[in-house]
Formats: C-alpha cells, sequence, structure tokens
C-alpha cells in the first residue's frame, strides 16, 4: 500500500502562513504533539487512492483458506447472543467554510473536468489537476485537546458535489457552480461527538435497509465545540496570508436560505448553518464496541472475539470504542493487522505452528512465542498459508 504526499497548487503555502500568524507551529501528525498544522499523507498512487482490496486482498484470493462471501445476505441465524450491535453509532462531522482568493490559480470544476488535463491524467496518471486532487490537498489543525480538526480543500466545487450529493440544496450549488468560482474550502470537524447514533433493523423483513439514526447533535455539548471550530476557522479569513490572496471575509458569510433571518456571523447564524449543513465524513464505527466481558455495551471482547460465540471475530471500523481522533482507514487496516497477529498466536497456542511463524513470533513475542513453540508439519501447511 503506498503512501505520499501530494501538492497541486501554492494554496498550502498561504495556509501554513495563515496558521503561524494564529500561532500554531507545524507539527508531526504521528508525533506527540498534536496541536498544530501537517501535510496530509494519503495512501494514493499516480493521483488515485490505494484501496485494501486491491493491496492485500486480491494477492491471497485464491489461497484455499480463504473464503470471500460477496453481496451475501443473511436471512435466518438462530439468536445465539443478544448484544448490543448497531448501538454507538459515532461518525465525524463537518461543516464546509468556503473563502474566494482574488487570483485565478485555484482548481475550479472547469480546469478538473478539462478534457486534456484528463487525457494527460489517463495516459500518465500525471497532469495538472488529477481526478484525486479534487480531495487531495489538505492540512491539519488539531485543538482543544484533539476535539476539533480543519480539512483543507484546494477547491470550492468539490464540495458543490458534497452539497448537491446530500443536501440537493440546488439553488445554492447552482449559484455556486455557475460562476465556476476560484476558491477554496475549510472543512472544520468534530472528531469526539458527544451525540451517538444506531443502526437498527426496521422490520422483520430481512431484505429490508437499516434504520440509520445517527443523532447528530443531540448534545448540546457537540454544538458548542462546533461553533468554537468554526470561529476559528473565520480567524483564517483576517490573517495577512490570506488577506494577500485578495479573500474578504465578507464573502464568506454566504447567506444560506435557511439561515436568512440571522446576522451573519452572529452566533445564531453559525448553528443555524451547522444545523443545516453539517455532514458526516464518511467515517462511521462503534456499532460493534470492543470492552470488557462485564461491560453491557461491549459486542467483541479484546480480541476481537463476539462475545458468547466462539470462531466468531469482527475485524473492521465498529470495533473502536469510540471514533478515533483523525481519519478512519490507517486505524482500521491497523486494527486488521492486530487481528492477523491474534489469530497467529491462537493458532500457536493450539500447536499450530512451522518454521516461518515461529520467528515471526520469535521477533514479536519474544519469550512468549518460545514457550508455545511445538513443531506439528502437517497444520503447518496451514499456518505458512496464512503467512505467505
Ligand atoms: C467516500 C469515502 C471516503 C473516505 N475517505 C477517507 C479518507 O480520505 N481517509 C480515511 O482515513 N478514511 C476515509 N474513509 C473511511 C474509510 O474508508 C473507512 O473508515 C474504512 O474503509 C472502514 O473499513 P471497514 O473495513 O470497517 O469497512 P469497509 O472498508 O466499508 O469494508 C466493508 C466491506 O464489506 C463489504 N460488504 C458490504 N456489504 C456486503 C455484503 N452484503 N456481503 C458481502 N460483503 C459486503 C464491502 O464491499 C466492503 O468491502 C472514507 C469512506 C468513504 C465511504
Amino acid at each position: 500500500m503506498t503512501v505520499n504526499q501530494n501538492q497541486i497548487t501554492d494554496l498550502a503555502k498561504y495556509y501554513e502562513e495563515a496558521m503561524r500568524e494564529l500561532g500554531y507551529d507545524s507539527i508531526d501528525s504521528n508525533g506527540a504533539n498534536q496541536i498544530g498544522f501537517h501535510k496530509n499523507t494519503i495512501t494514493s498512487k499516480n493521483g488515485r487512492r490505494v484501496d485494501t482490496a486491491n493491496s492485500f486482498l486480491k494477492m491471497a484470493a485464491d489461497r484455499n483458506n480463504l473464503h470471500i462471501s460477496i453481496n451475501s445476505h443473511v436471512t435466518k441465524i438462530p439468536v445465539k447472543a443478544d448484544l448490543p450491535v448497531g448501538q454507538n453509532l459515532q461518525d465525524h462531522i463537518f461543516v464546509p467554510i468556503y473563502f474566494f482568493p482574488n487570483v485565478s490559480w485555484t482548481i475550479t470544476e472547469e480546469k478538473l473536468n478539462n478534457i486534456w488535463n484528463l487525457m494527460i491524467y489517463l495516459t500518465t496518471g500525471k497532469g495538472k489537476y488529477p481526478i484525486f486532487s479534487k480531495i487531495s490537498r489538505f492540512k491539519f489543525l488539531f485543538l482543544f485537546k484533539f476535539q476539533f480538526q480543519f480539512k483543507f480543500r484546494a477547491v470550492v466545487s468539490g464540495t458543490h458535489l458534497i452539497l448537491n450529493h446530500y443536501f440537493s440544496t440546488e439553488d445554492i450549488v447552482l449559484k455556486m457552480a455557475e460562476k465556476n468560482q476560484n476558491g477554496f474550502t475549510v472543512l472544520p470537524a468534530l472528531l469526539r461527538p458527544r451525540s451517538t447514533g444506531s443502526i437498527t433493523l426496521q422490520s422483520t423483513d430481512p431484505f429490508d435497509p437499516p434504520l440509520i439514526d445517527p443523532q447528530y447533535f443531540t448534545q448540546k455539548e457537540d454544538i458548542d465545540i462546533f461553533l468554537k471550530g468554526v470561529k476559528k476557522t473565520l480567524e483564517l479569513g483576517h490573517t495577512k496570508a490570506f488577506k494577500a490572496l485578495g479573500i474578504n471575509i465578507r464573502d464568506t458569510y454566504i447567506h444560506f436560505p435557511q439561515c436568512k433571518k440571522y446576522d451573519a456571523p452572529s452566533d445564531g447564524y453559525l448553528e443555524c448553518y451547522i444545523r443545516h449543513y453539517a455532514t458526516h465524513f464518511n467515517h462511521p464505527t462503534s456499532t460493534c464496541r470492543m470492552g470488557h466481558s462485564n461491560d453491557p455495551t461491549a459486542v467483541v471482547d479484546q480480541d476481537l472475539r463476539v462475545k458468547g460465540i466462539s470462531n466468531l471475530r469482527v475485524v473492521d471500523a465498529s470495533v473502536m470504542r469510540n471514533v478515533v481522533s483523525g481519519n478512519t482507514n490507517a486505524p482500521t487496516i491497523m486494527i486488521a493487522e492486530k487481528a492477523a497477529d491474534l489469530i497467529r498466536v491462537e493458532l500457536l497456542s493450539q500447536g499450530y505452528v512451522c518454521d516461518r511463524l515461529t520467528s515471526s513470533l520469535r521477533k514479536f513475542y519474544g519469550r512468549y512465542g518460545e514457550l508455545v513453540i511445538h513443531y506439528d508439519v502437517p497444520l503447518s501447511r496451514m499456518v505458512d498459508d496464512i503467512l505467505s
């Protein structure tokens, strides 16, 4: 899986300067200090996202000991355990804040969809505006002890698509799209929501879609923190760096129809804007949360085994106890890597070992690995398959 950083406009430079003006420093996002800004790292190759299916699963798909079941639908299962599956739904929530600089070199929908750019991209994987660039340029700022994150998108029109997709607010979308506006978007996002939702069955018909009830902003604290984050975003508009781009903060206070009765940028206006335009980041987690055997909110134990059912593990974003303070893909991959280790150790304790497993266990688990090593040649092939 390739991880990299790509940069396609100079906007990051201005953003960095603006952040410094507000008193923040560049940080290592994986380091001890998380309050500051940094370039985003992305799982991508040649301007496209790289996914786990191609990076991990494809090469193992033909193994005899792996069964992949696609488009599967469970119609009947005897109840083996009554667990709170689907409760505690959490996600990151954001609102787009638009900035309109007086320059012509930012990315617009028109430039993105330009046929030459597209051809260069398709033939070489490069080009000034590769498809992935719509979403590739951000830096993050973590605030209020990991509760807030800003994403930076070097395009306004990308957010039109989001608004169009989620809200069908065509009046606004068309107005902005018509202008084919030069600009960019900062997305303040709530990382640690107090409000939690649920996914439940809506009927006894297994083919009925589930009922997804996110319950966003049902806890007032979420709105209070969000307001602080939005105000911090707006402070960017007053920095010298943003002003050097010709940004006038008044242009940012677009009068969305639902919030006309409030003066921008009063708290009432901002809360109205948040409540109408906030949406999720596609980071749903925590509906099969991990926990102690005595924890009534837990679905899986600390080894990802479903409580009360043998030989069944859940390995995905749903096991997070709470949504993590950052994007969810890498942590989910980490959970899967950990699960692979847990399964190896379990096989080992049952006497399923082989040379390669032995050496990797010695490496990772030291003395514990030594204690449980026994050789069982026929079964070792199975473990070899898992490791290869
Ligand atoms: C549009 C979008 C953009 C995102 N961008 C980012 C990002 O920039 N950075 C980041 O860190 N995270 C991002 N995420 C979140 C990240 O992709 C998820 O957190 C991560 O993929 C979760 O992994 P998972 O294994 O829990 O679920 P998934 O990756 O969703 O895996 C679920 C799997 O189950 C399969 N499946 C579903 N139904 C069935 C069925 N009936 N039968 C058989 N198989 C089935 C699906 O095909 C899928 O392969 C994004 C998500 C979306 C949707």
